[in-house]
Formats: C-alpha cells, structure tokens, sequence
C-alpha cells in the first residue's frame, strides 16, 4: 500500500527534538519556530511531560468513557484554574476539527437554531460542519456545502449587526478564532469581539472562541480572546494542549446543561491524553510560560518593526505574523534549508511564528539575525 498523497512534504526527516531544537536523520539541527504547527508548546522532550508520560503508560494506557477516570477531573480542576474559567465544564476529544464540530453542535442543541455566522479567512477544520464554517470553497466536498454558515467580513461591526438584524433569533452560533491562523495571523479586534458578546447575549446565539491555535497562553494571555476582557460560551482547544499527543476539547459554560449522551467519543479524554494534557498545564504554570510568551513576543514583535523590507508584523506573542512582499517569497525556504530555521506559512507570502511557549530571547535573536541576513541577501 501507498500513502494518500495530500501533503506537499520537505525532504527532511526529523527524528529527535530538545526543547527549541529538532535533529534531522542525518544529525543536523534546526531552530524549530514552527512546532510542528502551533502543537509543540513545552518544548519537544520536556522531562516532566515524559516522565508523566512513561510513569501512566506503565500503568495504563487506554480505557474508556464507561469508568471512573480521575485524571479527566484533575484536568478539568487545572484547566479551569489556569484558564481562569472555574465555572466552566470540559469536555474532552481528541482535534481541533472535533473541538469546533462538538461546539457547533452544542449550540444547536442549547438554542434549537441552525444558523452559524463564521468570518472570511476563518479556519476551523475539516469535519462537516467546521469545514463548512471554513472559509475555503476549495476543501468544502458538496456534500458539506451548506446555507446555514453565513461568512462576514472580519473585523466588520457593521456587518456583524446588519447580519443579526437580518437573520435575529435563527442564529445559533458565532465562531471566530481570537486571531486568524490559517487566514494569515489577523487579530481580532477588542471592540469586534466585545460586539460579538453583546449581540450573542441579546439574541441568545452561542459565542464560540476557537482557541485551537491562538489559545493556550500562545499569545500572551491563556485565550487570546481574553485580551478583549470578553467571556465567550465555549472554548475550543486542541494543539497546544497535548504538545504532540493528540487531544482537544471545549470549555463550556455552565449555563449550558449536558444530558447523558448528547456528546460522545471513543478516544477522548483516554488516560495518556490527560497526562500529557496535565503535564502541559503544570509546565505552563510552573514556568511561567504564558508571561514568557508575552515577553518573548513583544521583543520579536518590537524587533521585526524595524525591519526595512517587511510589509506588515501582525500578531499577538509567539503568534506571529511576518507579511513579505511577492518578491521575497523564496525566503521562507531559504530560512529552512540555508538557515536551518522551521517556520510557519500563510498564503500569499506571510511567515509564521508559533514557536513553543519557553522559546528563549537568545533563540529569538538567533532567528532575527537569520532573517537579517536573509534579507539583505536577495
Ligand atoms: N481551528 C483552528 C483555528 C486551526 O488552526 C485548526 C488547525 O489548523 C483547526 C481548528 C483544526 O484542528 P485539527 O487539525 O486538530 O483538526
């Protein structure tokens, strides 16, 4: 048998990772300012995140939602500790696709609507309804196409009331992600999400912060939408999580009330999933690795400003955003290949930063001297 071939891969291999650093099969090292897409937050090969690991895989691995799974409380008791969500209730998966799916879904279920307002440049999935809510015509399959998302302009406040005016009381949801990953690193701003709450309050609509990206303490505070001192209804969360293993999950406000069934999985929340989700949150809390993010940032942030040929920095902490002009474009691969740097992409030309949250100002500085060079060379 052949791979499915849907990924457009370099011709590297890596197969080890310390902290920042990765080594490919052939023993070179590279800064890793990617993650393996915003997923690596601790570091790869944190020593608490393996010990926690190795300790409860010698244990137990796996066993299901039918039994009492004292780790999942201890992960929902942190989480809304270090969220600062305490009144929330988890529910746990295992992607940031299913995150968004079970969030779409459970608004429905709370207003009886089928209306979903979604905004240009959103990314929220491949599944049914979070591709639909996707705005990319291109990995929408007809059979997910679909009348009830509606997509607004980002950022449009106008919009945003015309669109309540029009459709009211049938909207049962607004899903927007505190800042655009996929959509080329575009914040939201604090007045747009703050219109969101007010409109979604008004008219009973379920509020959805997909923080699959943006959210844990990647941008400088645990949910980027936190920045705009707003509450949303659910939290949708998934790589930064489990800093490789695969887990996601909403927070849920407990003005929404489960009934037995109503959500489900078979992998969610398993006993390894939960311990890598808990190592996370501990490393995050012991280390200050949220404020870090924050420090981190604004210095990349700050520095980046400066430089001549950039178009546009955009971003929030160690998301980040550098928007090259056309003529530059080589230089995303020339940083990986020459540079031995890893980052992120957003088309058309605009370079991703989602480094892991203890990212150092010296790694930093070892990219910013990257990128200088770079620059001056085409
Ligand atoms: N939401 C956002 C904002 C994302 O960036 C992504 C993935 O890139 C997803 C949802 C989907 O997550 P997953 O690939 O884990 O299904």
């Amino acid at each position: 048998m052949k791979l499915f071939d849907v990924y457009p891969i370099n011709p590297i291999e890596i197969v080890k990772g310390d902290g920042s650093y990765v080594y490919d099969s052939k023993g070179e090292e590279y800064l890793d300012l990617y993650g393996g897409h915003a997923v690596i937050s601790i570091g790869h090969g944190h020593p608490h995140y393996v010990q926690r690991l190795t300790d409860q895989l010698n244990k137990l691995g796996f066993y299901s939602n039918s039994i009492e799974i004292p780790l999942q409380k201890q992960l929902a008791e942190l989480l809304g500790k270090v969220s600062d969500k305490k009144n929330y209730q988890l529910f746990l998966c295992n992607s940031g696709a299913e995150a968004n799916e079970n969030a779409l879904k459970l608004a429905s279920f709370y207003n009886g609507r089928k209306k979903v307002i979604a905004f240009k440049g959103a990314f929220h999935g491949r599944t049914s309804l979070a591709v639909s809510a996707t705005d990319n015509p291109k990995i929408i399959a007809p059979v997910n196409e679909t009348e009830n998302v509606v997509f607004l302009p980002f950022n449009d406040e106008q919009a945003l009331e015309d669109a309540f005016n029009q459709y009211g009381e049938q909207i049962s949801s607004v899903i927007i992600e505190g800042i655009q990953g996929v959509g080329g690193i575009r914040v939201a701003t604090d007045s747009f999400l703050k219109k969101i709450r007010s409109l979604t309050t008004q008219h009973d609509t379920i509020f959805i912060a997909d923080s699959v990206q943006c959210g844990y303490g990647r941008s400088g505070k645990f949910y980027s939408h936190d920045h705009a001192v707003v509450e949303a209804d659910i939290y949708s969360m998934a790589k930064g999580m489990g800093n490789g293993f695969p887990i996601g999950a909403i927070a849920i406000s407990s003005k929404i009330e489960p009934w037995f069934g109503e959500l489900g999985t078979t992998f969610g929340g398993n006993h390894l999933a939960c311990v890598a989700a808990l190592a996370v949150l501990e490393t995050i809390e012991k280390d200050g690795l949220i404020a870090n993010a924050e420090s981190v940032g604004n210095y990349l942030m700050h520095e980046l400003k400066n430089f001549d040929r950039v178009e546009e920095i955009r971003g929030r902490g160690l998301m980040i955003g550098i928007e090259l002009p056309e003529e530059l474009a080589q230089v995303r691969k020339d940083l990986l290949f020459k540079n031995h740097i890893f980052t992120g992409e957003a088309k058309p030309n605009v370079i991703r930063l989602l480094p892991a949250l203890n990212i150092t100002k010296i790694e930093a500085d070892r990219f910013l001297e990257a990128l200088k060079e770079r620059l001056s060379t085409y």
